[in-house]
């Protein structure tokens, strides 16, 4: 059986040659992210160039995830790394401003708001919270602060700021512009930072409707949950989106590390009662950077993610930036397929597994194949799709057989590529019922899963060729 969660990875500087691409999709990556916290909009449509050509080479269904940076604190740039000790203290101040007097270092950082936000005694955790320092004083655009936890400090690095509301806006300049770009091109998904209330969602979808050039199709939008209050509006941010990740690096810096997993597991589950896609992201192989090896806990947070129900897994440092991207994939590739084939025994099933469909026309002819496919023992089920819909609530079901998803339009067959358990297959497009029978029985045959004889269920909409919501379901023998 092929694998039915699909593998997220970030494409960087160790990844982004075609070499490396064409063995990254043969290992398994279904889904290439790309992180707009670095890199300039050239060397960004110059991967994406890239990922189009290998995988259309390889006539494989690839999505591209455009990942906005968000309201992202960072460290200026420093002429040197910075050795911070213990009990030091240093002077932060604006990246615009000239560089302050006074003895002790200095750190520029990003945004101005930070000396509007934070006052004595609130922490700053730089570098993904590897070093701590707590704030002594502020006057206008300068702040003293000791160094709690020292180490090496370089430029960019990030800041996070636990307990502090930041006044900025969710959704920066750079974010407009980068996501303006990522219409243009035509990315399958944009995934929103630092969420803080369905607000951020709004704003982000009208400024897609107002970009998006004419005649392109609509990307996904996901919104990364790495701030505690976005957790307190999650039921409205799922309504919002298609989709939720459960972003890991940042959450564990703004919250306990300990709350982490329960966090996982509860935006899993919401996630999946609401019928939307969720990925779990960031440091599952994270040893894999550098060495060929995962550490046994990386191998079972990635086998749990599976068992929690998520959809997809994400790859991040680990094929952007590691020493063995390809690797990583392999590796989650051969962790996620053996947890699957115990998710019956150990999985978390969801409650019903057709709940929170909707009642569409789509989400019932969903669920009635998922009835023939289990009342009728079929070796798999296959959609016509334009638009992905019917694929995407197919894949919700968690139907137990494969689940192979036709459609005639491009941008659907890439963004097929997020959906757990769809196998997404290109044709052209069908008018009649004759021609789509023709097309199951041709692909299936050429796969080894599937034989002459064997039962399938086809869903499509009828008359065929009228491109209408689905409202059939056959239950059809291979070759007859
Ligand atoms: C995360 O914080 O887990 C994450 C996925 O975001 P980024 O990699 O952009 O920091």
């Amino acid at each position: 059986m092929e694998r039915r969660a699909k593998i997220v990875a970030t494409i960087g500087p160790a990844s982004q040659d075609e070499a490396t691409l064409e063995k990254l999709f043969k290992a398994g990556m279904n889904v290439a992210r790309l992180n707009f916290s670095h890199g300039t909009h050239e060397e960004h449509a110059a991967r994406i160039a890239s990922i189009r050509r290998v995988s259309e080479a390889l006539d494989l269904s690839v999505g591209i995830l455009l990942d906005l940076q968000g309201p992202k604190l960072r460290v200026g740039v420093l002429a040197a790394p910075m050795q911070l000790a213990f009990d030091e203290l240093v002077r932060v101040y604006c990246q615009d401003d000239p560089v302050p007097d006074g003895e002790e270092q200095k750190i520029s950082v990003t945004f101005p708001e930070l000396f509007e936000s934070v006052h004595a005694g609130d922490r700053l955790l730089l570098d993904d919270g590897r070093l701590v320092l707590v704030v002594v004083s502020v006057k206008g655009r300068i702040l003293l602060a000791r160094v709690v936890v020292g180490g090496i400090l370089t430029s960019n690095k990030g800041i996070n700021l636990p307990g502090v509301r930041l006044r900025i806006p969710g959704f920066t300049e750079k974010d407009e512009a980068d996501l303006a770009f990522g219409l243009v091109q035509g990315v399958e998904a944009v995934a929103i930072s630092f969420v803080r209330s369905v607000q951020d969602i709004i704003q982000v979808r009208h400024a897609i409707k107002r970009l998006l050039p004419a005649n392109q199709p609509r990307p996904l939008v996901i919104a990364k949950l790495e701030r505690p209050e976005a957790l307190d509006d999650l039921d409205n941010i799922l309504d919002a989106v298609d989709g939720v990740m459960v972003a890991r690096g940042d959450l564990g810096v703004e919250v306990p590390p300990e709350r982490v997993p329960i966090m996982q597991k509860r935006i899993i589950h919401s996630a999946n009662a609401k019928a939307k896609l969720v990925i779990t992201a960031t440091q599952m192989l994270e040893s894999m950077i550098v060495n060929p090896l995962p550490t046994r806990a990386e191998a079972s947070d990635v086998a749990n993610a599976i068992f929690d129900g998520t959809d997809a897994i994400m790859l991040s440092g680990e094929t952007a930036a590691g020493k063995y991207p390809v690797e990583a994939v392999a590796m989650m590739d051969r962790i996620a397929r053996e947890a699957e084939s115990h998710f019956l025994e150990w999985g978390q099933p969801r409650q019903r597994e057709t709940d929170g469909l909707g009642e569409t026309d789509a989400a019932a002819m969903a669920r009635a194949a998922y009835a023939i496919a289990r009342d009728r023992d079929v070796a798999g089920i296959t959609v016509f799709t334009m638009h992905g819909s019917t694929a995407w609530l197919m894949s919700k079901v968690r139907a137990q057989v494969p689940v192979i998803a036709f459609t005639s339009d491009e941008h659907t067959y890439r963004q097929m590529s997020f959906l757990w358990g769809i196998l997404p297959h290109k044709i052209e497009f069908v008018e009649t019922l004759r021609a789509m029978i023709e097309h199951v029985d041709d692909h299936l045959l050429e796969t080894s899963s599937f034989r002459p004889g064997d039962q399938v269920v086809i869903i499509c909409g009828f008359p065929v060729g009228a491109l209408r919501n689905p409202n059939m379901a056959l239950l059809h023998t291979i070759g007859e």
